[in-house]
């Protein structure tokens, strides 16, 4: 299938000719075939691949197939805390529990169509358990590159589809670069944060917010950000959909990072159109690991997508992210991870200021499950313990007894 990317930045156009980044330095994104952008050409198809038309590959086999279809759920419930109308879009529920699935879904067959044998990607996280996952489902190899102080319960998690997993000593934030220039020489396929394919698929998301919204646009879409692939991949999804004059307001996009390592936050408040990268000093622990990239490789291309829908960027300090993460629990019933919960922590904060109307439809995305943290520590869960025989006692002293 013939390919044709461009740069958001400058306009360059390149055919036929996979490549991740422009001349001009900026990562690159696949145009949807104009012929095919329509948006009421919708085939009976469950998930992301109801969009079929507008992604640069045919339908895979395998566990891609149950990428995306998450469900957008009215959460009033949060409410109060998020000043608006709260709808919750629960990536959580892709197969490997984040929306990762919707890139890796796309890009690994497409890396497969394209030769290469073997995937590889830089991550210790939601990155490599998605992409060894969507490797795995179709056969292909697939290798890991994770930093030497690997924690047990993350290797785990990743090693379950039995990538090849390469524990690498020294400076583990340069090798995405590295990472790059390898797949130049050899069979290997780095699927990273900014790989033009998996911004494809992330678009998805955006189609089918808009799609449950139709006639409507949502007001606001909050999501978090760290490489800034998953808010490239949803501005993406805007800007076919205004092409195809589906939508004439776009959503307002606000972005979420965590104030220990928030470079694009910076950029946004100091006007700067690219982020400046942090140094080791300039970043901190946090809970939320999945995010806090100090160096975006799609740092400006969020910045643009903010500044394009009329969106924002805020940081959240730990405090905040474990308070929201409770109230996704306790008043929405969902299970999120920390990075996740940035985005109502963050919405809460922009209400604070004026920028979200309780009349607004608010779509916060949960971008990970919780579940896979559970049990990791952290938290002191306080339970009574009674014998049996006093339990009758116990239970009226709780509640009334039943009229009869
Ligand atoms: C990867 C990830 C993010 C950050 O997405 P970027 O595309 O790097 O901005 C946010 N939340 C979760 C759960 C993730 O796995
Ligand atoms: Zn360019």
């Amino acid at each position: 299938m013939s390919v044709i990317e461009t740069c958001y930045r400058c306009g360059t156009r390149y055919d036929d000719e996979f490549r991740v980044r422009c001349d001009c330095g900026e990562p690159l994104w696949i145009d949807a075939e104009p012929t095919t952008a329509a948006w009421d050409e919708r085939r009976d198809r469950l998930g992301m691949w109801r969009y079929e038309s507008l992604l640069p590959i045919d339908r895979p086999a395998g566990v891609a197939r149950a990428a995306g279809g998450t469900p957008l759920v009215r959460t009033s419930g949060l409410d109060d805390v998020a000043g608006g109308r709260v709808f919750v879009k629960d990536e959580g529920e892709n197969p490997t529990g984040s929306y990762k699935d919707r890139g890796s879904a796309v890009a690994v067959p497409h890396a497969i169509d394209a030769g290469d044998d073997v995937v590889g990607t830089v991550s210790y996280g939601n990155m490599a358990i998605s992409t060894a996952a969507h490797a795995t489902s179709l056969d292909r190899e697939c290798i890991v590159f994770v930093p030497e102080d690997i924690s047990r319960v993350r290797l785990e998690l990743i090693a379950q589809y039995e990538p090849t997993i390469i524990r690498v000593g020294g400076e583990y934030g340069a090798l995405y670069e590295d990472a790059l220039e390898l797949s130049d020489w050899l069979p290997i396929a780095a699927l990273v944060s900014d790989d033009p394919a998996r911004i494809s698929g992330y678009k998805t998301a955006l189609f089918e917010i808009c799609e449950e919204f139709a006639p409507e646009t949502p007001d606001v879409i909050a999501l978090p950000a760290s490489s800034g692939g998953f808010a490239s991949g949803i501005w993406l999804g805007i800007c076919d959909l205004e092409r195809a004059g589906v939508i004439d307001e776009p959503p307002r996009l606000y972005l979420v990072q965590t104030a220990a390592s928030d470079p694009i936050t910076r950029a946004f408040e100091d006007g700067s159109t690219d982020p400046t990268p942090l140094s080791p000093d300039e970043t901190g622990e946090t809970i939320a690991h999945s995010i806090g990239n100090p160096d975006p490789p799609s740092g400006a291309r969020a910045l643009a997508a903010v500044r394009d829908t009329g969106g924002a960027v805020v940081s959240v300090s730990d405090d905040e992210i474990r308070a929201a993460q409770r109230q996704f629990a306790v008043e929405g019933g969902f299970c999120v991870e920390p990075a996740s919960a940035t985005t109502l922590a963050g919405v809460s904060r922009l209400a604070d200021r004026g920028e979200v109307s309780a009349e607004e439809s608010v779509v916060l995305v949960p971008t990970g499950t919780g579940f896979k943290e559970l049990g990791t520590g952290g938290t002191d869960v306080e339970t009574e313990t009674v014998h049996r025989t006093g339990l009758a006692d116990r239970l009226e002293s709780l509640l009334p007894r039943r009229a009869d």
